[in-house]
This record gives structure tokens, C-alpha cells and sequence, in this order.
């Protein structure tokens, strides 16, 4: 098949990579000079989707991928299918597939969870948004770069389904955090609480698989001096995501809320930019001692 890829950053570059690897036919475009395996680049994101049976993007924002989206649309032979990799907010995703969809194209919102590692392994998982005609054009390449891909229904439930899930593991990890250093203040031995909450009421994947205690728990961006991993400024952008599609769609949503608040304190005003979201457990630790 022949594929259009535009954005090959961190997570575009190896997902590419792989489909390349399975024998697609993958054309790529990125605003920086890059080079993936296997992947032939063109001049343009115009030409690298013009004649492409499938166009995924894996881009920063949905500012961007609504502009490369009116680029490309048009250049797009009909019937083909634009599939977006990107976080990006739900009222950008519906509007790309409603473009596309007038242009006699077939669209996927397809985010994906399992960061740089997933995407390099060819582990991610896909949460799909779009018609079912959409989604089984997808679903062969889905199996390529991904293990799991779940179709959760029309045009923006892919992105609906990340910002939900990134909404709980935001709260999560600063319930965590804040946890370990009332634990500490408490003279609780770090590990003899995450052998009890590990298999407790309170675990969660933030305490079991990505434990933000260093030492503790299995190998983490903690024990690495918290570099990224996730870094705290996507766990924002995250957020802010969530908090925009609560207002959009009326939803209260007080701990989301609160913990954009937390993280844009973090990231904007202390040293959390560029440290990975874990890095919330220094945070509280440090506070603490002012
Ligand atoms: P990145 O910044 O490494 O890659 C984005 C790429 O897009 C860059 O190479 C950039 O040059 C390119 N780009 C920007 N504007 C462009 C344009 N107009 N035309 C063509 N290329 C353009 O980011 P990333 O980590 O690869 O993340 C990409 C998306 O995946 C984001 O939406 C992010 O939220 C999401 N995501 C990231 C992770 C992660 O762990 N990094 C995990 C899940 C989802």
C-alpha cells in the first residue's frame, strides 16, 4: 500500500519506520530535515499525500494538523483515507474528518497511548474515532505499529477516549505523588508503602508501573533523575485538552481541573519543564520543607 506520512517526530518517525519495515510503500513528509528507515521523503506534505492510498499525520497540535489537513485535503485522491495519530482537541478532530468526509475521503481520529517505547516496539495501543468503513481501511496498519486498536465510535471519539484516560492518569499520579510525601512526613518507609498500596485499594498503573518514588517499585523515569519518559509539559497539554472539551461539552470535572491547575504551576512557575510528570513527587517533597 502506498502510505503518506507527515510528522515524523519522536513517536512519527518510528511508527513510520515499521510500516516501512512490513513492506508499505511510505512517503514522508516533515517541516524538519529528517531521515526514517525505509521511509522516501518528499518536498512537500502536498506531495508526499497526493496518490497515497492512506495519509497519517502525527503531529504537535490541533492548530497544526487543521492547517496541514486544508493543505493536503484537496491534493487527496478521492476514496483514499486520512488517518490523525495526533492528540489533538475533539472539536479539531471532527472538523478535519468532516472536511475530509465532504471531500469524498474516508477519516480516522486514531491517538495512540504508549509513548516513544510503544511506537519504536510496535506495542501502541489505538483508539479509534470514525465510520466503520474508515476504521477497517486502518485497523491493518493499526496492527503494524500497534497490539491493540479499540473503535470507539464516530468522528472524535478516538481523541475523547485519550483526553479521558489522560485526565485519569494526570489526577492519578498527583494523588500519587502527594501520597509518597505525606508517607515520608509520616516516617513511612517508602518501599513498605508501595508494597502495601501496590497491592491495596489505592494501586493504580502510576504507583505499580511507573512508580514516581526512585528505588521503589519497577525500573521508572524516577530512577532515571525524572527525564521523560512523559514529560510534564504533554501531561499539561493533556489536561488543558480535557478541561477544553469539558467546557465544550458542559461536563464537570473539579479534579481535572485542579490538576491542570497543579501542572501549569509546575511547568510554567517551578522547574517541572522538560522533567517528567512524575517529577510531581520532588515537587511535594520540596514544598514541604519551605
Ligand atoms: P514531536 O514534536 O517529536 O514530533 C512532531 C513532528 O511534527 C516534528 O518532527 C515537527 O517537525 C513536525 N511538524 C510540526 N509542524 C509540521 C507541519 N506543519 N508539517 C509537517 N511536519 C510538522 O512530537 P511527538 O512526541 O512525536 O508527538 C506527536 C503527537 O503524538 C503529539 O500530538 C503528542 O501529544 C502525541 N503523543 C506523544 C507521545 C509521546 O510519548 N511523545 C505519546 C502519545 C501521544
Amino acid at each position: 500500500m502506498r502510505i503518506g506520512f507527515i510528522g515524523l517526530g519522536n513517536m512519527g518517525a518510528p511508527m513510520a519506520a515499521n510500516l516501512a519495515k512490513a513492506g508499505h510503500a511510505v512517503i514522508g513528509f516533515d517541516m524538519a530535515e529528517v531521515s526514517v528507515d525505509g521511509v522516501t521523503m518528499a518536498g512537500s506534505a502536498t506531495e508526499c499525500a497526493a496518490g497515497a492510498e492512506v495519509v497519517i499525520t502525527m503531529l504537535p497540535n490541533g492548530a497544526i494538523l487543521r492547517s496541514v489537513a486544508a493543505d493536503i485535503i484537496p491534493e487527496m485522491t478521492k476514496g483514499a483515507t486520512l488517518v490523525d495519530c495526533s492528540t489533538v482537541d475533539v472539536d479539531s478532530a471532527r472538523a478535519v474528518a468532516t472536511d475530509a468526509e465532504s471531500a469524498g475521503l474516508l477519516a480516522v481520529d486514531a491517538p495512540v497511548s504508549g509513548g516513544v517505547g510503544g511506537a519504536s516496539a510496535g506495542t501502541l495501543t489505538f483508539m479509534a474515532g470514525g465510520s466503520e468503513a474508515a476504521f477497517a481501511k486502518a485497523a491493518p496498519l493499526f496492527e503494524i505499529m500497534g497490539q491493540k486498536a479499540v473503535h470507539c465510535g464516530e468522528a472524535g471519539a478516538g481523541q475523547a477516549a485519550k483526553i479521558c484516560n489522560n485526565m485519569i492518569l494526570g489526577v492519578t499520579m498527583i494523588a500519587t505523588c502527594e501520597a509518597f510525601a505525606l508517607a515520608d512526613k509520616l516516617g513511612l518507609d517508602r518501599q513498605k508503602m508501595f508494597d502495601v498500596v501496590s497491592t491495596s485499594s489505592g494501586y493504580s498503573w502510576t504507583m505499580n508501573a511507573y512508580c514516581p518514588a526512585p528505588g521503589v517499585g519497577p525500573q521508572s523515569p524516577a530512577d532515571n533523575g525524572y527525564q521523560p519518559g512523559f514529560a510534564a509539559d504533554l501531561m499539561l497539554k493533556d489536561l488543558r485538552l480535557s478541561q477544553q472539551a469539558a467546557e465544550s461539552a458542559d461536563a464537570d470535572t473539579p479534579m481535572g481541573q485542579l490538576a491542570q491547575a497543579l501542572y501549569a504551576q509546575f511547568v510554567e512557575n517551578e522547574d517541572g519543564k522538560g522533567r517528567d510528570f512524575s517529577a510531581m513527587l520532588p515537587r511535594f517533597e520540596n514544598r514541604g520543607r519551605e
